[in-house]
């Protein structure tokens, strides 16, 4: 009897032992870890851009996502994705389309999402919630009424989110499908749900093409310069461009890497940062000998401006969800160490961090609601365009 109590004292401590190690060290949240360089955490990266779910809304549950980070991923930014690939009979009968590509069939808002994101992110323990930065994606960034879609959720869901997206502005063979108005650039919608943003102080992660799939030879890239004015309109406005403006097709353009150099050289964009996410852009950016040369020169410039990330889609197995940050070794090679790891961890954590605690203080000085934002729109002023002198 004695012997039995004493085996169950043994493991009462071994337990309490081991739970105490989980909660210090392999869980541990890594925003407790030391910030000085080179003496950085034992995870190889955080994510900045993770999908849970697909364009039929479906993933795994967000406690599977744990373990595939496991000990090589410290924290992801993660989000559903806005748009529901409907299932049109019409258009494809019987063959459920689970991709935008499979059917003409409509995309349409699904803010449903972001329930569920919340749902899944309330479902872990606290040591795996503060692996997450859950982001706001299930608005119409076309619609005026965007801004409040976002502060709904989060009077809705406090103590969860912080940040919005990634949603698309301008996206290959994506925003020509969303049934109703597809988003533009200019549409002062965006300028509202951005102003908002900031005063929340919520990160946002934005999709927008730098051009479109079929550019004209000798043209400037489409959608660039209103980019940037876009971002400039909001200095205080805290911006992820995902992927640089690449994808599937949008290759990189004449004088890429001038343009995006005289980008973070400028004092008005300060506020913008990017993401390299996605297997297709670490296809161009590590495309022959040469191109991690070019992109690391760019970087080492600019080392607080980059994030990696790894856009993977409803990840099943640890090989496939890091999969990207491997095709990025010929970039990693080039990299002095602190650099590299200001770009796979120092920067996300700078930036989300800061979120964390701004978004908590808007959302602990807001549990009665306040009035809803303006609606009368009043654009703001861009400050003056910086002329690069090279
Ligand atoms: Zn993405």
């Amino acid at each position: 009897m004695r012997m039995r109590m004493r085996i169950g004292l043994v493991a009462v401590t071994v337990a309490a032992a081991l739970a105490l190690l989980l909660a210090t060290s392999v869980g541990r949240p890594v925003t407790h870890g030391p910030r000085k360089p080179g003496a950085s955490f034992k995870y190889i990266a955080n994510d900045s851009h993770l999908h849970l779910t697909n364009y039929i809304q479906e993933g795994p549950p967000m406690s599977s996502i744990v373990p595939l980070m496991g000990d090589k991923i410290g924290r992801a930014a993660i989000f559903g994705i806005p748009l529901q690939q409907e299932w049109s009979y019409r258009s494809s009968g019987s063959a459920a389309p689970t991709y935008y590509l499979e059917t003409d069939a409509d995309l349409y808002y699904y803010s449903f999402t972001d329930a569920y994101i919340a749902t899944q992110y309330r479902s872990l323990s606290k040591v795996d919630q503060a692996r997450f930065d859950p982001m706001i994606t299930g608005f119409n960034p076309a619609d005026m009424y965007a801004a409040d879609h976002v502060r709904r959720v989060l009077e809705t869901y406090p103590g969860v989110f912080v940040g919005i997206g990634e949603f698309s502005i301008h996206k290959e063979f994506v925003t020509s499908k969303v049934a109703g108005a597809a988003p533009s650039i200019g549409d002062p919608a965006l300028d509202r749900l951005f102003e908002f943003c900031a005063e929340v102080g919520l990160v946002v992660l934005v999709h927008c093409d730098a051009d479109t799939p079929f550019p004209k030879a000798g043209n400037d890239p489409a959608y660039f310069d209103d980019l940037l004015a876009m971002f400039r309109r909001h200095p205080k406005t805290t911006f992820i461009w995902a992927h640089i403006g690449l994808g599937r097709v949008i290759r990189p353009f004449p004088d890429m890497g001038k343009l995006i150099e005289k980008m973070l050289d400028d004092p008005t964009l300060r506020h913008v940062n990017v993401d390299i996410s996605w297997t297709e852009v670490a296809k161009y950016l590590t495309a022959t000998p040469q191109t991690p040369e070019l992109v690391a020169s760019i970087i080492e410039k600019h080392p607080d401006r980059f994030l990696f990330g790894t856009d993977e889609v409803a990840p099943k197995s640890q090989g496939e969800y890091l999969k990207v940050l491997a095709m990025y070794n010929p970039l990693w090679d080039r990299l002095p160490t602190d650099v590299a790891d200001q770009v796979r961890k120092r920067n996300y954590e700078r930036i989300f961090d800061n979120a964390r605690v701004k978004v908590r203080a808007w959302e602990a000085s807001h549990r009665v609601r306040s009035p809803a934002p303006s609606r009368t729109q009043t654009l703001p002023e861009p400050p003056p365009t910086f002329e690069s002198t090279n």
